[in-house]
């Protein structure tokens, strides 16, 4: 089987966000990069998460054609593609509709910098792009274009989505923006949440960066040392 290590990774992560609340039944989608062949690991459409093993992961190209898989592709795949395209930074995309943040998507919010974690994970406020149906090249290039270089954008009136560049991080942000999400909707309601300062925000997200950033895993020395 093609890419089993990967697959079954992807398969347990799939497995994870919907365990620890990230998705409900069959939403969301996951997908992961492998560096050295330029496949794609996707979820499928419609998976059913409690039995998804690494047989049911697809492989496609960068351009979304089946390479091996027994099911078709979830239907975000021109939008995975095409950010794992652009964003050579990362190899993990995350889709889901995990319900804080995507509430934030509803009343056209950005989600702000409230926790430190966040700041780390995240590096900014989490924009809200406007919104569109999904599953199409275009709703791809909307999304693609509101996400820009961060880690996480929400889809109005849909969900969320993060990058990363290990499963593990990925996971970790996504969850790093719900918690955000969460802890800001309830503080409002006790008063005026105060944001971190945008200096204490950039040195959080340097350091994470330094460690966890594409070049700090790829064993960059100069990265390293900082
Ligand atoms: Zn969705």
């Amino acid at each position: 089987m093609l890419l089993e290590d990967l697959r079954a990774e992807v398969a347990r992560y799939a497995r994870k966000m919907s365990t620890s609340g990230l998705v409900r039944a069959t939403q969301g989608n996951l997908s992961a990069h492998d560096p050295e062949t330029g496949c794609i690991c996707i979820t499928p459409g419609g998976a059913d998460y409690e039995t998804l093993i690494a047989e049911d992961i697809v492989v496609v190209d960068e351009e979304g054609s089946v390479v091996e898989g027994r099911w078709q592709p979830s239907l975000e795949t021109p939008l995975h593609t095409l950010i794992l395209r652009r964003r050579r930074d990362i190899h993990c995309v995350m889709h889901t509709h995990s319900p804080y943040a995507t509430a934030f998507g509803v009343v056209y919010q950005p989600v702000p910098v409230v926790l430190s974690e966040s700041a780390a994970c995240l590096g900014a406020e989490v924009p809200v792009a406007p919104y569109a149906p999904s599953g199409t090249p275009e709703f791809a290039e909307l999304i693609a274009e509101y996400l820009g270089e961060g880690s996480a954008v929400i889809w109005g009136n849909h969900g969320a989505m993060v990058v990363g560049t290990t499963l593990a991080l990925t996971f970790s942000t996504a969850h790093a923006l719900e918690d955000s999400a969460m802890v800001c909707a309830i503080a409002r309601q006790l008063g005026e949440p105060k944001l971190l300062p945008p200096e204490e925000v950039a040195q959080l997200r340097a350091f994470w960066l330094a460690h966890y950033g594409q070049r700090a895993l790829a064993g960059d020395p100069e990265e390293a040392e900082r």
